[in-house]
This record gives C-alpha cells, sequence and structure tokens, in this order.
C-alpha cells in the first residue's frame, strides 16, 4: 500500500517515503513519512490541487504564508517545507507530532483532570496570543486541530469508579508522568490546520466558515467577527475537556445553529458539580454572547484559575 501511495506523488519520489495514512480532510489528505536524507519523521499534507477552483488555490497559499508568519512559535504546528512543483498536488511538509488529535484523547480518557485541561488550553491560547498578535484569526480551533507530542502515561484501570484522571499526587503513577507535563500522556500541545485562518484588519471579517458546534454566535449569525471567534472556540473546547462533551451540541444542525447564536448552554450535573467554580468562571467569560464582553487572550492569561497553574507550566514566555 506505502508504494501504492508513493507513485501518486511524483514531487516527493526522492526526497521521503511515505508510511501511513494520518489524517483526511475535504482537499487533503495527511500522511506520516520518513525523510531520506535525514531520516527524520514528517507529516505532509497532500492537498488535491486539481479539484480545486483558482481561488481555492490561492487559499493554500494563504495557509502557507500565515504557517510562515508563525515559524517561530512553539505551540504551532511547524511547515518545514512547502513543494508546488506538480500540477496535480500540493504538498505541506510538517513537522510530525507523535500523539496525533487532542479529539481521540478526549474520547480515550472520557474526559480530563482539571490540571491536565489547563496544561492543554494554556498551550493552545499561546499559539492564538502570538496569531492575534500578528493580526491573524485562526478561525477553526477544535479538539482535530489540536495535536499533541505522546509521553507514556498508565490509564485508569478498566472497571475502576471513575476513568478520570486524578490530581492527587498518591493516586498518580510516580515516574510515568514527567514532572510539568499535567499527566495524561499528554506533552507538548500544539495548534494545526490554519486553511481557514485569515489576517483581519481592524474592521473584522465576514466570510462564514469552521465548525458549527465549537462556531461563535456572531459566525453562526453572519455578523462581522474577529479574534474573539478564537477565544470562543477555546471556551468550547475547554468546556469539552473539562466534563467529555461539547457546550453545543444537537443532531439537528438548525436547532445546534440556533442554541450557538443565542449562547444556551449549562453546566450540566452531575458532570460540573466536581469541576472547580473558578474553572467554570473562566469557561463562561469565554461563552460570552457578546464579543465585545468576551475574554481576549490577554484576558485568559490573567484569569486565576490560569494563574494558578503557570508556574508548573511548560508554555514558554
Ligand atoms: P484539514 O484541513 O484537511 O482538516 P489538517 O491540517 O487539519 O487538514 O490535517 C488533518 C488531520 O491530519 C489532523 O486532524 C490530524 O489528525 C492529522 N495531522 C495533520 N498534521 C499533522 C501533524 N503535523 N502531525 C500529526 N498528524 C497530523
Ligand atoms: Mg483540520
Amino acid at each position: 500500500r506505502p508504494h501504492e501511495t508513493q507513485s501518486k506523488f511524483p514531487s516527493l519520489h526522492a526526497k521521503f517515503h511515505i508510511l501511513n495514512k494520518l489524517g483526511d480532510g475535504a482537499f487533503s489528505t495527511v500522511y506520516s513519512a520518513n525523510n531520506l536524507q535525514t531520516g527524520a519523521k514528517v507529516a505532509i499534507k497532500v492537498v488535491r490541487r486539481h479539484e480545486m477552483s483558482p481561488s481555492q488555490q490561492a487559499c493554500v497559499y494563504k495557509e502557507v504564508c500565515v504557517m510562515n508568519m508563525l515559524a517561530r512559535a512553539p505551540h504551532t504546528v511547524n511547515l518545514l517545507d512547502f513543494i508546488d512543483s506538480d500540477p496535480d498536488f500540493f504538498y505541506l511538509v510538517l513537522e510530525h507530532v507523535s500523539g496525533g488529535e487532542l479529539f481521540n484523547r478526549i474520547v480515550d480518557l472520557t474526559y480530563f483532570s482539571e490540571s491536565l485541561s489547563r496544561h492543554v488550553i494554556i498551550q493552545v491560547a499561546d499559539a492564538v496570543r502570538h496569531l492575534h498578535a500578528k493580526g491573524i484569526v485562526h478561525r477553526d480551533i477544535k479538539p482535530e486541530n489540536i495535536l499533541f507530542e505522546a509521553i507514556p502515561f498508565i490509564p485508569a484501570p478498566p472497571g475502576s469508579e471513575s476513568r478520570r484522571l486524578s490530581d492527587e499526587p498518591g493516586k498518580k503513577p510516580e515516574g510515568h508522568f514527567r514532572p510539568g507535563f499535567g499527566g495524561g500522556g499528554i506533552g507538548l500541545v500544539k495548534l494545526a490546520d490554519f486553511g481557514l485562518s485569515k489576517v483581519v484588519t481592524g474592521v473584522g471579517t465576514h466570510t462564514p466558515c469552521g465548525t458549527v458546534g465549537y462556531a461563535a454566535p456572531e459566525v453562526v449569525r453572519d455578523e462581522l467577527y474577529t479574534k474573539a471567534v478564537d477565544m470562543w472556540a477555546i471556551g468550547c473546547v475547554l468546556y469539552t475537556m473539562l466534563c467529555g462533551f461539547p457546550p453545543f451540541y444537537d443532531d439537528d444542525i438548525h436547532v445546534l445553529t440556533r442554541k450557538v447564536a443565542r449562547g444556551e448552554y449549562s453546566f450540566l450535573s452531575p458532570w460540573w458539580d466536581d469541576i472547580s467554580p473558578d474553572a467554570r468562571d473562566l469557561v463562561s467569560h469565554l461563552l460570552e454572547l457578546d464579543p465585545r464582553k468576551r475574554y481576549t487572550v490577554d484576558d485568559f492569561f490573567r484569569h486565576p484559575w490560569i494563574v494558578a497553574g503557570l508556574n508548573s507550566s511548560t508554555i514558554s514566555r
């Protein structure tokens, strides 16, 4: 199978050996691969150029441009190379992030402890701080686009009362967690997928995009929107990590859209019963309906629940 795949991508031949598929998107497939010269493992996002209109192809150049602007940020996936010499495909060569999607780890663990949730969200917000400082809005922050470096961890034994990872040192299997990494097998966290990101001017932008469950009210109501949409999405991700399900959900897309537009969510009992008032307070400031009152990334880093974790966190400042 790998050789079959390999032969479809002429420009990769000399430099890369494709290993396996990591993910799929509307116009792209991501593979893991070895760099034949250095031996380094990479991820290659193969974009089906031949299926795209000229304006869609222009978006790929924009994605590359945004990634180049963020080259020095510690919590965004690094673009190592961009190949556009094939008529049928674009290739984005990315650093390989070993643990894959945060999404799958939430599914595996059911939900995260407060310290693990904080460990993750601080790093996502750090990525967003770099983006926003450069006037870039990501617009598609969700657990599928948040990747992590895997570190060893031992999950709770099956049938144990709660699958929740413990915050208590006594219950933590010592030696299996790297100090300062919050446990849960999640090391360095990196934001991926800049395909929808956009450089915004002061006035904001209007193009509807993103995924409805994590889209901000002003997005689904089709109003002008700004950097605040990323902060809303961070609120959705934090909510989801803490309890194991997203703040806005419905099988019917119209009902879901209405709930988001009205900011209709709640801290459902019993799932939220044991979660601290500080954590809830931060979530509620991020899931603030009015984008002008919603927490900015600077507000986020000043919140007590975040400040409490900054000493032991892994982010670079
Ligand atoms: P799309 O625009 O198609 O959503 P993404 O950039 O989000 O493309 O990549 C799709 C999926 O591929 C991701 O959700 C993830 O599972 C996987 N992936 C992408 N980049 C990497 C990477 N650098 N390392 C590991 N897995 C990756
Ligand atoms: Mg994606």
